[in-house]
């Protein structure tokens, strides 16, 4: 018995994945770390979840992986449920970045480290890091897709032109919107885009839970109110499943049989919006390549453990109303059926039979 946990000692160092200090007479305990995902509904937090948990795994650490339904009670009693359980690093992908300070207080409290995933957490400063995608590249990319289809450089227009983007709750659309937007908008100054449902304020262009019905419902209205005798152009939608639900009303609408679908934007490279890239109804989305992000994340678990400080490259777009929280930030790429094979087909990430 005492060899073995000799062994452990030596096989894994001081600090290390296992946690060989424990008091109950050299016992071989694992690290726990928690994985807090808003939601199953969307592929790309599956996929994300799967990647973490198998990376941490990997690593020797004791997983626990949750799923919240996009219910932020549920979200807050799974985070309440690691903290009892003795996660020492607890990574969340927040449904409402808003509402977690109390929990987050818990686990101030209790010493365990949290790692905002994906989406900052607002308000607290109990959050030690953050690891994203460069959300501000993201809008820009979109909005550099459009201006480059449409030949807006060139002084071509006017086009009629709809946004659509994420919920309120949601810190990345801060981000995804003023980067679309700083490309677009001095078009629509100068005339050169027209939105003729007048809805160009984020809050106007909101879609709730990045729900893709309510995506399709609002869309639905546009058409009916303001385009029974024109045509949409263009439409900046901030993410797939947005994006889906756009395409379903503009596809009800008559569009894609006899009328030309619109420049279609989106973003995560989900299955569905990739299938609907080839099929010529969508013309780009913007891929995040989620095993990168789990690896920047595996690697702050890592050195967070072992008392060090987690490689950051950013230390001043991040303020969550307490503090600036130090920032790791992928890039974000466009993919479209000029570059799919390359960037999700050689790389892995899908497979040809996938799509
Ligand atoms: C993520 C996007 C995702 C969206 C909906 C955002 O916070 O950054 O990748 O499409 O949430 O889940």
């Amino acid at each position: 018995f005492c060899l073995a946990a000799m062994v452990a000692v030596v096989m894994t160092g001081c600090g290390g994945q296992k946690d060989t200090s424990s008091s109950s007479g050299g016992s071989d305990k694992q690290i726990k770390v928690g994985v807090s995902m808003p939601t199953k509904s969307l592929q790309r937090w599956n996929q994300d979840g799967s990647n973490m948990e198998a990376k941490l795994k990997e690593k020797g650490y004791d997983v626990d992986l949750q799923f919240a339904e996009n219910k932020v009670e549920m979200q807050v009693s799974q985070i309440e449920n690691m903290i009892t359980k003795g996660a020492k690093v607890i990574i969340v992908g927040a449904i409402d970045g808003g509402a977690l300070s109390s929990v987050l207080d818990e686990a101030k409290s209790a010493g365990v480290q949290v790692i905002a995933y994906d989406r900052l957490i607002m308000n607290t400063d109990a959050v030690s890091y953050y690891a994203t995608f460069d959300n501000y590249g993201v809008g820009k990319i979109q909005g550099e897709y459009i201006e480059t289809k449409l030949g807006l450089k060139e002084g071509k227009g006017p086009y009629n032109f709809e946004i659509a983007t994420g919920p309120l709750d949601d810190n990345n659309v801060v981000f995804f919107f003023k980067g679309a937007m700083d490309i677009l908008q001095p078009y629509i100054d100068q005339g050169k885009l027209v939105v003729k449902s007048g809805q160009k304020t984020r809050e106007q262009c909101a879609t709730p839970n990045w729900d893709e019905a309510k995506a399709q419902e609002r869309m639905d209205n546009i058409i009916t109110s303001h385009y029974t005798s024109d045509k949409i152009d263009a439409v900046l939608c901030s993410n797939d499943s947005v994006s889906l639900g756009v395409q379903s009303a503009l596809k009800s609408a008559g569009y894609g049989a006899g009328k030309a679908m619109p420049v279609i934007t989106g973003q995560d490279a989900n299955i569905s919006n990739v299938k609907a890239i080839l099929a010529g109804e969508q013309s780009m989305s913007v891929f995040k390549d989620t095993r990168a992000l789990a690896d920047q994340v595996v690697k702050m678990v890592e050195a967070i453990v072992n008392g060090k400080e987690p490689e950051v490259n950013d230390t001043k777009t991040y303020n969550n109303g307490k503090k600036v929280v130090p920032s790791y930030l992928l890039q974000p790429q466009f993919v479209d059926m000029s570059n799919y094979k390359k960037l999700l087909i050689e790389s892995g990430y899908y497979k040809e039979s996938d799509l």
